[in-house]
């Protein structure tokens, strides 16, 4: 199936952030709605910084259905918004606006944040499962870090240890998040060390990189040192996907380790996106879009 020709009829959604050009999302969400024969489109939005309030109204001017947003405006953009998911609010960044209407017609965009359950659905498709209470060691502490640390507290993970080169700010995350739901005992932050890292690890069952170490074009980078096997029992997710296969990964592979790419986590938060915008969500499993996504990236990525 080729995408219908763009008419009067053509919904579209799209990409707000600075830069967008190197963005996977337009591939794999144009790929989605092509093979479910959707008049859809969706686009890149290049938005700089201190635009994103106006871009927004844009957005709903000019009859956008909703758009992903992604760095640097995940936060800056919830102050033009009509209201805000739990998630979003808790994480303090939203990536994804739903432009709705209400009973006057006057547009209502609403603000939510799918990677927390993007992060969960991925781990969950690569065999493990967060709710069997075993604890986790997730490294970084910026947005990404937050939503898979968020979505770990939900989903019944037991006792988190986040590690970051900047110790302030996995102590701001823990202080943010074990702030909620009694969760301050389940979360401890430590600082970005070998001896760290390889320590917490004894204890756990899960293993996460979300810092940006190991990312096209710094490939030669691992948070785990050189030359220290991984233990066999984890589970290692990178949330890195370009490249597909990191350092890190293949030391986890070559130690025996369960190890699950970051590739999942992106189709699977585009694909719960792509539920809040389309029609088809009735009819369509989550796993059914973000398979299509994965292969549109993979094209791509050229694998
Ligand atoms: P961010 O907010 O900029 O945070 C970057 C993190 O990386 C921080 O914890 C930072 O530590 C750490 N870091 C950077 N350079 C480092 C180094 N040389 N050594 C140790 N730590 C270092 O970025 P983000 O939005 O959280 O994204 C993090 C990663 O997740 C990126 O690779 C991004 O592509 C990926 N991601 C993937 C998905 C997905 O769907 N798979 C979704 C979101 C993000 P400091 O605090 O010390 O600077």
């Amino acid at each position: 199936m080729t995408l219908s020709l763009i008419d009067g009829r053509t919904q579209l959604v799209g990409l707000i952030g600075w830069p967008v050009e190197h963005s996977l999302s337009p591939a794999m969400h144009n790929a989605a709605f092509e093979a479910l024969g959707l008049n859809w489109r969706y686009v890149p939005l290049p938005v700089p910084p201190g635009q994103v309030e106006p871009a927004v109204r844009g957005l709903a001017a000019l009859g956008f259905r909703g758009a992903n947003v992604t760095v640097p405006h995940k936060r800056a953009v919830m102050s033009a918004l009509n209201a805000i998911g739990p998630n979003a609010r808790a994480l303090g960044a939203v990536n994804t606006l739903v432009v709705g209407r209400d009973p006057d017609g006057k547009s209502v965009i609403g603000g939510y944040n799918t990677d927390d359950r993007g992060f969960v659905g991925a781990l969950r498709q690569g065999g493990f499962e967060p709710e069997d209470g075993g604890n986790a060691v997730v490294v970084g502490a910026g947005g990404a870090a937050r939503a898979v640390v968020f979505g770990l507290l939900w989903s019944g993970t037991g006792k988190i240890v986040v590690l970051n080169r900047t110790l302030e700010r996995s102590q701001a995350l823990v202080s943010d998040l074990g702030g909620r739901h009694g969760w301050s005992s389940r979360l401890r932050a430590l600082p970005l060390a070998p001896e760290t890292l390889v320590e917490s690890t004894r204890a756990a069952a899960l293993l996460v990189n979300a810092t940006t170490v190991g990312m096209w074009p710094h490939v030669d980078g691992s948070v785990w040192p050189e030359g220290v096997p991984i233990p066999a029992h984890l589970t290692v997710f990178d949330l890195v996907y370009n490249p597909l296969e990191t350092r890190f990964l293949r030391q986890a592979r070559e130690s025996g380790a369960r190890a699950i790419d970051g590739l999942g986590m992106l189709v699977r938060q585009g694909a719960l996106a792509f539920d809040l915008w389309t029609p088809v969500n009735d009819d369509l499993e989550i796993d059914e879009i973000a398979a299509l996504m994965r292969a549109a990236c993979e094209r791509v990525l050229g694998r």
